[in-house]
C-alpha cells in the first residue's frame, strides 16, 4: 500500500550490490526496462515461480507462507479457479455489449451477499476504476463535487482516485474538493462515543466544504480503515458518519477493495460489521482471486439515472473470462464456509499475538478482523513507532519463510492479511516465527 514518502516494506535500490548474483540481475534489468515506480518487497527480493494455495515458490523450489496476499482470496491457483478460467478460455471471451446469461447469473448472485438497498452493479478491471466510477456516479446524483475522505486513506491510482488518495504523499496533491478526517484513535472503545467524534469531525469537513463553495457529493471510506493503519474497532463508528453524510445531501461510498469477500470473518462485507447501508459499494482485488474485475453495487436509482445520462463503456469490464473467475469465486466462499473459517482462525492469530505482546513490550496494539491483522512497534521506553524494528521483523519473518508486511502512516505496523483458508496450523507457524524473530529483533 502507497505510503507517505518511501513505502513500507520496500527494497532499498542503493542496496543492489549486497544481493545474490541472480536477484542483482534480475533488479538491475527490471531498474532499466520498468524505471524506479514499481517497489519490490523485503531487503532480499524474492523471485516467485509458483504458487499453491497459501504458499508462494521460489526459483529454487523453497515454499514461503503467504501471510500477506490478499488478492488471491480462495488461495493460490485454487483448481476450481483455475477450472473456470480455462474453460471460459477455450469457450469465448467477450464484452457487455452481447447478451450473457453468466454475467447475470453472477450479478444476481453477488447483489444478493448485499444489503437490499443494492439493486444493480456495474463491473470494470480495477479497484482503481471502481472509486472513479463511484465518485462519477455520486458526483452526478448530487450535482456537487466535495469528498471526505480519512486523513490516510488510499482509494487508488486513476488521477480521480488519487485526488482522494492522501496516503500517496505530499507530491500528489489532494483535490481542491477533497477534505480529510482522522479516523477514531485507539483509546475509542466506545461504539457511540468513537462514532459521534468521527462524525463531528466529518460534519466539520463538510461545513469546510461548504464555506468554500463546494456541496459534498460522497464520504468515502473504506470499511476496515486499512491504509490508516488498520482501524476496526469498535464496530459500529461508521453509523452516525452515514447519517451525518446523508444530512449533508451526499451519498456514503463504502470502499470494500481491502474489507470485502469475507476478509473480515464476521460477514461477506465490512459495511455490515458495522451495520450501515452504503449508497454506493466499490469491490475489487479478491472478487477475481487474481483475474482483474472489479465492481460498484449501487441503489438502483443511481444507476439508472447515470446510465441513463453518461455514456459508459468498459472494454474489459465483465468480460467473460473475469466473470468465469469471480463465480467460482463466490462458488469457493459459500462451499467451504470461508467467513466462518476466517473469523475463527483470525481470532486463534489475534490471541496469539496478544499472547506475544504480553511478553515482548515492543509489541503493542493487537487489532484486526478475521483475517486482516496489524499490531504496532514501538520503542517500549517511549511508546514511539518503531519502523526500523519492524522493518527487522518483517525480513526475519521472510528469512524464516514466511512472508507479511509493513504499514500505516509511520510504517511501523505489522500487516499480516493472508489468503482466506489460511488454518490454524498456518497461523501457529506463523507465530512461532514470529516469536523467534522477536526474541532476536526486538
Ligand atoms: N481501495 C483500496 C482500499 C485499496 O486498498 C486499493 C488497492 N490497494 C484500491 C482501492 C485500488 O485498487 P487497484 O489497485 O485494484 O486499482
Amino acid at each position: 500500500m502507497p505510503m507517505h514518502g518511501a513505502m513500507p516494506n520496500s527494497f532499498d535500490p542503493t542496496r543492489v550490490d549486497a544481493l545474490e548474483p541472480r536477484a542483482r540481475e534480475l533488479v538491475t534489468r527490471r531498474r532499466r526496462l520498468l524505471g524506479p515506480g514499481y517497489k519490490l518487497f523485503y531487503e532480499q527480493p524474492i523471485e516467485v515461480v509458483r504458487g499453491e494455495g497459501v504458499h508462494l515458490f521460489d526459483a529454487d523450489g523453497n515454499a514461503y507462507l503467504d501471510a500477506y496476499n490478499n488478492v488471491p482470496c480462495v488461495g493460490h491457483c485454487h483448481p476450481h479457479v483455475v477450472e473456470a478460467i480455462t474453460r471460459q478460455a477455450g469457450t469465448l471471451n467477450s464484452n457487455t455489449r452481447y447478451l450473457a446469461e453468466p454475467l447475470l447469473d453472477y450479478a444476481e448472485r453477488l447483489l444478493a451477499t448485499h444489503h437490499d438497498g443494492l439493486g444493480s452493479i456495474m463491473l470494470a478491471c480495477s479497484g482503481s476504476e471502481a472509486t472513479d466510477l463511484a465518485l462519477r456516479i455520486a458526483r452526478h446524483a448530487s450535482g456537487a463535487k466535495g469528498v471526505v475522505v480519512t486523513a490516510n486513506a488510499y482509494h487508488g491510482v486513476t488521477a480521480a482516485a488519487a485526488e482522494v488518495s492522501p496516503s500517496l504523499g505530499a507530491n500528489e496533491p489532494l483535490g481542491v474538493h477533497v477534505r480529510t478526517v482522522l479516523p477514531p484513535g485507539p483509546g475509542e472503545t466506545d461504539p457511540v462515543a468513537a462514532g459521534d467524534a468521527f462524525a463531528l469531525r466529518v460534519e466539520e469537513a463538510i461545513a469546510d466544504l461548504h464555506r468554500h463553495g463546494t456541496a459534498t457529493a460522497a464520504v468515502l471510506m473504506d470499511t476496515l480503515l486499512s491504509s490508516d493503519g488498520l482501524v476496526p474497532d469498535p464496530p459500529g463508528f461508521l453509523r452516525p458518519v452515514v447519517d451525518a453524510a446523508h444530512a449533508a445531501g451526499a451519498l456514503f461510498i463504502a470502499d470494500e477493495v481491502q474489507a470485502g469477500f469475507g476478509r473480515t470473518g464476521a460477514a461477506m462485507w465490512g459495511y455490515q460489521r458495522h451495520g450501515i447501508e452504503p449508497d454506493l459499494v466499490t469491490m475489487g482485488k479478491p472478487m477475481g482471486n487474481g483475474v482483474p474485475i472489479s465492481g460498484v453495487a449501487a441503489r438502483p436509482e443511481l444507476l439508472e439515472r447515470f446510465g441513463n445520462e453518461v455514456r459508459y463503456f468498459n472494454t474489459f469490464g465483465a468480460n467473460s473470462i473475469a466473470v468465469a473467475a469471480a463465480t467460482a469465486v463466490l462458488d469457493v466462499i459459500e462451499r467451504d464456509d470461508l467467513v466462518a473459517q476466517v473469523g475463527d482462525v483470525g481470532e486463534h492469530l489475534r490471541s496469539g499475538l496478544a499472547g506475544l505482546a504480553r511478553e515482548h513490550p515492543a509489541l503493542r496494539n493487537v487489532r484486526g478482523a478475521g483475517l486482516y491483522v496489524a499490531a504496532d512497534l514501538v520503542d517500549p521506553a517511549t511508546g514511539a513507532p518503531d519502523a526500523q524494528a519492524t522493518s527487522r521483523v518483517v525480513n526475519g519473518l521472510r528469512e524464516r519463510r514466511v512472508l507479511i508486511s509493513a504499514a500505516g502512516a509511520a510504517a511501523s505496523a505489522l500487516k499480516v492479511r493472508p489468503p482466506l483458508p489460511f488454518g490454524h496450523d498456518h497461523a501457529d507457524q506463523l507465530l512461532a516465527a514470529l516469536a523467534d524473530v522477536l526474541a532476536d529483533a526486538c
